[in-house]
């Protein structure tokens, strides 16, 4: 995510925070410290009241990285690998390499972060009835009292059936199971998603227009954000589906314009670059593909040496993230463009290149579809 930072690794897990969240974390420090504290215990020191929000804050993070946790090794036990967590303004997101091949799968994977906050809330709730029955500073007690709440929430917000929150995915697993189509569950529980979504959006605008201007926009965020990732997951799966279904050979451009190996990168950017105004071109050496030229490859030569310097000595060889099969489907095609950094594949049967796929192909295939489909 943009604006993000790397805050260490967790089972070959990266864990980033977003810029976004340190405003939260300083939002719930600053009402604490010069609100909640001072107003409730009077004769606290400042200090004291800023140590407990920021303590409080930080377990509130910890709570909400051990549910994304939760979901993440759930998940790469059941063989969907998740590369990172980043902890932003909503809350977390674990980036999973796909989506779940079985409705029992994505069950799993689903409730297991709402079962690791419940867990959280008993154990807060635990702790702070422990330390209420020994008689400990009321103040102390405060901050987890609150995090032990802020774990009921998050339970009972992620539950409700609304995609892409757990619950709506809990409930696509169901319809998903019992209907057998993963599509039509899909369609079903995102618009429930975008029904909450604009739900939360005017119970906000209710909100910030009777008195709390503050948390009601709060809503508003929230509700929209909502709306709009139930829209986009839909739309992903929708295309997910469609791309499994069409193979790479009715998809690809057939007419690929190919380089040679030893002539001049002054020449192959007059003559290929500039004129057909694609960003990489397959580089053909005695017959056989040996690479892809790209614009970036050019980019580490100095200018100067374009004249004394052939497109062989600048490629990038080529390698499996390269080439697609015709017959694969174009789903597989797409994980390598989006993979690869090239932002296409040769499609290859055996040594003979047949075809290519662009990046801007499936996006523009992407667009005439949804206009067409609407
Ligand atoms: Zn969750």
């Amino acid at each position: 995510m943009k604006g993000s930072f790397v805050i260490g690794r967790i089972k070959g897990i990266e864990i980033e925070i977003n810029l976004s969240w340190l405003i939260i974390f300083g939002l719930i420090t600053f009402t604490m410290a010069t609100n909640y504290f001072p107003q409730n215990y009077p004769d606290l020191s400042p200090v004291t009241g800023w140590i407990l929000g920021g303590t409080m804050a930080i377990l509130m993070l910890l709570s909400i990285l051990l549910h994304e946790l939760s979901h993440s090794i759930v998940s790469i036990k059941q063989g969907i690998g998740v590369k990172k967590i980043t902890l932003f303004i909503f809350g977390g997101i674990a980036q999973m390499d796909k989506e779940p091949d079985n409705p029992i799968q994505e069950l799993k994977i689903a409730l297991a972060g709402p079962a690791m906050s419940l867990i959280l809330f008993i154990i807060f709730t635990f702790i702070y009835t422990l330390l209420n029955y020994m008689g400990v500073e009321s103040y102390l007690i405060a901050p987890l009292i609150y995090v032990s709440s802020v774990n009921l929430i998050i339970v009972l917000f992620n539950m409700v059936p609304a995609f892409p929150l757990d619950g709506g995915r809990v409930l696509r697993a169901l319809i998903w199971h019992f209907q057998g189509s993963l599509q039509k569950a899909t369609k079903i529980t995102s618009s429930l998603g975008n029904i909450f979504g604009y739900f939360l959006v005017f119970l906000g605008l209710y909100i910030a227009f009777t008195g709390n201007v503050l948390n009601g926009m709060w809503f508003v965020f929230i509700g929209w954000f909502i709306r709009q990732l139930s829209e986009s997951s839909y739309q992903n799966t929708v295309m997910t589906d469609l791309f499994t279904k069409i193979k790479v050979s009715t998809f690809m451009s057939k007419n690929v314009i190919s380089v040679g190996s030893h002539i001049s990168i002054e020449a192959l950017v007059e003559n290929y670059f500039y004129k057909y105004k694609f960003t990489s071109f397959p580089v053909i050496d005695s017959d056989k593909v040996i690479g892809m030229v790209t614009v970036e490859n050019i980019k580490t030569l100095n200018r100067e040496d374009w004249d004394r310097t052939i497109v062989r000595n600048i490629i990038t060889p080529i390698s499996d993230d390269l080439i697609v099969h015709p017959e694969n489907n174009v789903s597989a095609a797409i994980k390598k463009i989006f993979q690869n950094g090239i932002g296409r594949v040769l499609v290859m049967d055996g040594e003979a290149l047949t075809g290519i796929v662009s990046r801007t192909d499936i996006l523009n295939y992407i667009r005439i579809h949804s206009q067409l489909e609407e």
